[in-house]
């Protein structure tokens, strides 16, 4: 069987590295906060060229922090694409706020700007744009649309670590950038993990605290916060898999141009819209979209080929949402999305035979 992606074969070729890392934590036990939390935002605010990074336990903390550290809550409306993880709609719904659904454009199947200048409200007070599958948002335009109703910008960014756009990393445009370290990332730890980063001291400051059960100083609570830590077995595998980060994005680059070769005269298959800036695209996933894709899946499957489905349905038309009462004319794009995405397996360490393999198995199965 070809996985989606193989994370055996990551390990193998980093095993002594990460086994060293892991090590050096139990060799202190300094589990929470210390020198290896410290050591991986250091580095990680480096790699992405912001201020400061701050650990949390997850990336939907993350972007439930960066909300409440803006005050937005209860009355608030919060922009967020029609077609992401039910993630980006939670962090909004849990600080009290409304999540406003946005549908996706055709082409980068991120979130429409021009339907999101539309969706601004005297009520609005953030946007979150998703870089989805590792796909960068076109931020000059989103800040640009953001600017005008002075919008708080907060990025998903949790499948496009080590993604710029226009030279600039993900996550450093808006006021901050969330991050997700979920072992199946881009960049992922071996459990949960993740983090915000940002170039504002206040912001900064905010989500600490607040990540931190509102601890001010050693045991001063000025307001409750949450309890989100980025703990240092996972900030020590981070930190030395942050090394290859680079090189993986690469090789997920070189795959997705190698499926493009293959996959791009055959009819019937919809193919990713890869930009022209290769930073821009770091292909968290590889998506084609087909008609029947339920039944294409399943012929795949009988090929030993495993594929994703990112995501089923459209955010506002899943039961959690019913009582926004919205209905799929509304979101076309992501409507159609849905119902034709197909992952397929992306992974640095995939081959070019299992790449021929799979196209070959796919332009058979397209046309069954
Ligand atoms: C994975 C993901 C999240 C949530 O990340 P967690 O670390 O699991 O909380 C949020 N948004 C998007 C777009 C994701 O893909």
């Amino acid at each position: 069987m070809i996985p989606l992606l193989d994370l055996r074969a990551q390990y193998a070729s980093i095993k002594g590295e990460i086994d060293a890392a892991i090590g050096a934590v139990l060799g202190d036990c300094q589990f929470h906060k210390g020198p290896h939390l410290k050591a991986f935002e250091d580095a990680f605010s480096a790699y992405i060229g912001a201020g400061y990074c701050i650990g949390t336990a997850n990336c939907t903390d993350a972007l439930y922090l960066c909300l409440r550290s803006l005050n937005i809550g209860s009355g608030d409306e919060v922009i967020v694409p029609a077609m992401t993880f039910i993630a980006t709609a939670e962090a909004v719904t849990l600080t009290g706020a409304t999540p406003v659904f946005v549908d996706i454009e055709h082409g980068s199947c991120n979130i429409d700007i021009d339907k999101a200048a539309a969706a601004v409200t005297d009520k609005t007070m953030a946007i979150i744009p998703v870089h989805l599958s590792g796909r960068a948002v076109d931020m000059v335009r989103l800040c640009r649309m953001a600017n005008g109703p002075g919008l708080f910008v907060i990025e998903d960014c949790a499948q496009a670590a080590g993604a710029e756009w226009d030279g600039q990393s993900v996550g450093t445009w808006g006021n901050a950038g969330c991050f997700s370290f979920y072992p199946s990332k881009n960049l992922g730890a071996y459990g949960d993990g993740g983090a915000v980063v940002t170039n504002t001291d206040f912001l900064a400051y905010r989500v600490r605290t607040l990540a931190d059960h509102g601890q001010f100083d050693k045991s001063t609570h000025h307001s409750e916060g949450i309890c989100s830590r980025l703990d240092a077995l996972q900030a020590a595998i981070l930190n030395a898999k942050l090394a290859h980060l680079d090189a993986w994005n690469a090789k997920r680059r070189a795959w997705a141009i190698a499926y493009d070769d293959r996959l791009s005269a055959i009819p019937g298959i919809g193919l990713p819209n890869i930009p022209d800036d290769p930073a821009s695209h770091v292909f968290h996933c590889y998506v084609v979209r087909v008609k029947n894709r339920d039944a294409v899946r399943a012929r795949l499957a009988e090929k030993g080929i495993a594929t994703g489905v990112h995501y089923q349905e459209a955010l506002p038309l899943m039961r959690a949402y019913a009582r926004f009462g919205h209905t799929a004319g509304e979101f076309p794009e992501a409507y159609a999305y849905a119902n034709e995405c197909l992952s397929l397996p992306m992974y640095p360490e995939l081959t070019t035979d299992q790449i021929d393999y799979i196209a070959a198995s796919l332009t058979e199965a397209v046309h069954a």
